[in-house]
């Protein structure tokens, strides 16, 4: 019967941590899609900002041509005028004007050639925008559709993970089982540890020799005066003692522990 329970509580732990890990990936998955969605939008926005651009350079381009035109039309006029004045004060007067629109065509031309210019520099923008776009739309479909089928996958492990989390829970005496999810919600993991050689492996403290005798003799669940874990011997169960061993060494090779939350395990570890 101890036996049992002890092994349901390990069985407990594992899954709870994979529900952590499934749940977290639950939670994480959509915020990852909102991000590349705002880096999506946020280049549409851009290209429309370029594309606006372009709009009052090609219509401040279309103004000047055409008083270009007006001036050049004028200064053609002026020229067969210049042949009918009548004095010298009149054809000096004359060519001042024609001087003045010639000049002012001339500087007309520049900034026509300028924002010619503009514009096509605007225009090299707006293809790059649009193929980094095209690019990112792809890459947002994609993450779409395989955020779908992680989700969807993550929601049937963790339903399944769920039934057989009830099932360990039956086998487990309601009283240890509310301990365990006492401890669980202080976030102390984990929540049950082995006993090597009369140190309890959450905190590395011995546990007094009398709470050992007993340990060994497994007629009950016991937890650790010290870190408030529960505890169970070693050679019970052998498997599990070394797989948390392992574990401790090198946490961050286990799949079902995220960096953090080894490193939280750690400090944990050092302040008990
Ligand atoms: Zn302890």
């Amino acid at each position: 019967m101890y036996q049992k329970q002890i092994e349901q509580l390990v069985i407990l732990q594992h899954l709870d941590q994979e529900i952590l890990v499934l749940e977290k990936e639950l939670e994480q998955a959509p915020k990852e899609l909102a991000e590349l969605e705002g880096r999506h939008q946020e280049g549409l926005d851009q290209q429309n900002q370029v594309i606006e651009k372009i709009d009052f350079l090609n219509a401040q381009k279309k103004r000047l041509a055409a008083e270009i035109e007006e001036d050049g039309l004028k200064i053609k006029k002026s020229k067969n005028k210049l042949m009918m004045a009548s004095n010298t004060r009149e054809y000096h007067a004359m060519m001042r004007e024609m001087d003045n629109m010639e000049k002012l065509n001339r500087l007309r031309e520049e900034e026509h050639t300028t924002l010619t210019e503009e514009l096509s520099r605007q225009e090299e923008i707006l293809v790059e925008l649009k193929a980094g776009g095209a690019d990112l739309a792809a890459e947002l479909e994609a993450k779409r559709e395989s955020l779908d089928k992680r989700l969807e996958k993550a929601r049937q492990t963790l339903a399944e993970l769920n039934k057989n989390r009830l099932a360990a829970g039956k086998i487990i005496p309601p009283p240890i089982q509310a301990r365990y999810e006492f401890i669980r919600s202080r976030l102390r993991t984990p929540v049950i540890v082995a006993v090597t050689g009369g140190i309890c492996t959450g905190c590395n403290i011995s546990i007094p020799p009398q709470t050992y005798n007993e340990l060994q003799r497994g007629k009950q669940i016991h937890s650790c005066p010290n870190c408030q874990r529960i505890i169970y011997w070693e050679q019970h169960l052998p498997e599990a003692a070394a797989e948390q061993a392992e574990r401790a060494k090198k946490p961050e090779s286990k799949a079902a522990k995220t960096k953090e939350e080894a490193a939280e395990a750690v400090t944990e570890g050092a302040e008990a």
